[in-house]
């Protein structure tokens, strides 16, 4: 059940309104980081939750962000409201001044329609839990930028709460995924192919122009590792009865 109060989550009061920049604040709005993609993405999977505990972390989340949504929406047409009938503001953003008459809609700061393609929902709760700590990383990276691209003290001021409340998210999300005690690489309920997992496939080899290395890290070396040379550039037999492959060779189990 929903129920709209009548207030927002977080009071936003600007300066003068700055239509360029409301443009941008869509990106929050209808784009593929922004409130309404997170709001939907969280409940959503939600609905989907099994598990009672996360799926009331989901809700929560996903409730809050429906209020991000409001309040940046709100930002936005604060900033966005002069492209009504001013010419020089209505440049900023024609889409919204002409069709719009000055209030926002769900597009991207491009004027791309929002669309269910920016959601991940897997129900898999462990693999949307993964997806959700990435999806605040992004959303708190585009508040950051946005931040840089004002001097407004207000709107700096309410975009620091989203900003904030983001990375809040991303530690909550993080702590229900470790708390569902699943070893860090097992996904799902088939196990991976037994040796092959820690084959490191050189296949980008040599050094660049720029002196770009073939390197090596705690990514391709140490622990299991075993660093397997490009297959393009070895003539690897198959297991199988003398035919060749151009791919890695197959894992015998
Ligand atoms: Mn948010
Ligand atoms: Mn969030």
């Amino acid at each position: 059940m929903y129920h709209h109060i009548k207030q927002l989550m977080y009071t936003v009061h600007i300066g003068r309104p700055d239509p360029r920049f409301g443009n941008m604040l869509l990106e929050q709005f209808g784009g593929a980081n922004g409130e309404l993609a997170a709001a939907m993405q969280y409940s959503i999977q939600g609905l989907n939750c099994d598990d009672p505990d996360r799926k009331d972390l989901l809700m929560d989340i996903g409730t809050e962000e429906l209020n991000h949504l409001e309040v940046v929406g709100t930002l936005a047409r604060m900033h966005l409201k002069p492209t009504k009938d001013n010419r020089d503001a209505a440049a900023e953003d024609p889409l919204i001044s002409i069709a719009g008459g000055g209030g926002v809609n769900l597009y991207n700061s491009m004027g791309n329609a929002w669309t269910a393609d920016y959601l991940k929902i897997t129900g898999e709760l462990d693999v949307d839990l993964r997806s959700n700590i990435a999806a605040e990383a992004r959303a708190k990276i585009v508040y950051e930028r946005l931040i840089n691209f004002t001097d407004d003290p207000g709107t700096i001021d309410a975009l620091r709460f989203l900003m904030t409340r983001e990375i809040t998210h991303m530690k909550a999300f993080t702590a229900a995924l470790e708390s569902m005690g699943k070893p860090m690489f097992s996904i799902g309920r088939i196990p991976p192919t037994p040796g092959l997992t820690d084959q490191y496939f050189n296949t980008s080899t040599g050094v660049g122009d720029r002196g770009e290395p073939d390197a090596r890290g705690p990514w391709n070396q140490g622990g299991d590792w075993q660093m397997v040379d490009a297959p393009a550039f070895q003539e690897l037999e198959s297991p199988r009865a003398g035919t060749r492959q151009t791919g890695p060779v197959e894992p015998l189990v």
